[in-house]
């Protein structure tokens, strides 16, 4: 590692004598390691899936896109496909895992999941014999990340939403397609980097918007999805100092605005006084890298 003290020996100079007063050594520099990197390639009812980078290390949450759609935004983002180890469900809904069977048969790449997700989603008998199968409340190591799946409150057979932690302890929480915060889901989204957070709907455009009542009563509902308020509701518990980025997730095209959602999160973390960033994610194209490096 570069310092000054090394710079004076490659140059041949002294070496600064060593200190004359018992004054205690500065702390050890933290060690430097790669970047955390979150890649959100799209998000919304269309398709949902992000890739978690740490160092040589990749891994895919939900695959809802084509497998080809999946590797053309990867590569958008420089990221190939080949170098993927691993994809992780949250739950079995198309655009969670439209693209799963074809990415994983393609790219030889295991799927975590539970055994509802597992059961509800089409995979061929090669890829479904190396799945592993996950459970709520049971962290388990997944190409050198930490894994923590929680169960959220959806209407999916067994719908998961995880923390994931890589090996210097930089931690990623995804929270999206639940109806209600929880105290299960908010317990476990501590200490976290970077929060991937439903903003599903805004109320009154849900209310008011073209959806038939039944789905509207869906939607809104306690197994449906998170609306703005909801989520901003939600968030000072789980601000805290190393909190970096909050990307506002699965938005209804319908249902809200990007404005609306980044309002309403923006001032939550304006009134907690947080300097995370939020950012509002979008179905067409993907999010630009979010970066913790230190
Ligand atoms: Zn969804
Ligand atoms: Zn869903």
């Amino acid at each position: 590692m570069f310092s000054p003290f090394q710079s004076l020996l490659d140059f041949g100079a002294e070496p600064a004598p060593p200190p004359v007063t018992a004054a205690a050594a500065p702390p050890a520099p933290r060690l430097a390691g790669p970047p955390l990197r979150v890649g959100i390639l799209g998000s919304g009812s269309g398709g949902n899936a992000v890739v978690v980078e740490s160092g040589t290390h990749r891994i895919l949450l939900d695959a809802g896109f084509s497998a080809r759609e999946l590797a053309i935004r990867m590569r958008h983002l420089g990221v190939d496909p080949l170098g993927i180890e691993a994809l992780v469900l949250t739950h079995e809904h198309q655009d969670h895992n439209k693209g799963a069977d074809g990415f994983a048969k393609k790219y030889k790449v295991p799927v975590y999941a539970t055994e509802g997700t597992l059961a509800g989603t089409r995979l061929r008998d090669d890829v479904v014999k190396s799945a592993r199968r996950i459970r709520s409340g049971e962290p388990l190591e997944v190409a050198g990340f930490r894994i923590e799946p929680f169960s959220i409150p959806h209407d999916a057979r067994e719908p998961v939403g995880f923390v994931v932690e890589d090996p210097l302890g930089r931690r990623v929480g995804l929270v999206a397609d639940l109806g209600c915060r929880t105290s299960l889901a908010w317990g476990r989204l501590r200490d976290l980097d970077v929060l991937l957070l439903e903003t599903n709907h805004d109320l009154d455009m849900l209310r008011n918007g073209p959806y038939p009542w039944s789905l509207k009563q869906r939607v809104a509902g306690r197994h449906g999805h998170l609306s703005n308020r909801e989520a901003a509701e939600g968030l000072p518990e789980l601000v805290n100092d190393r909190l970096r980025w909050v990307a506002l997730y699965h938005l209804s095209r319908t249902n809200n605005l990007p404005a609306l959602a980044a309002a309403a999160i923006g001032e939550a973390l304006d009134r907690e006084g947080s300097a995370a960033q939020a950012v509002v994610t979008g179905q067409f194209h993907p999010t630009p890298w979010l970066e913790v490096t230190s």
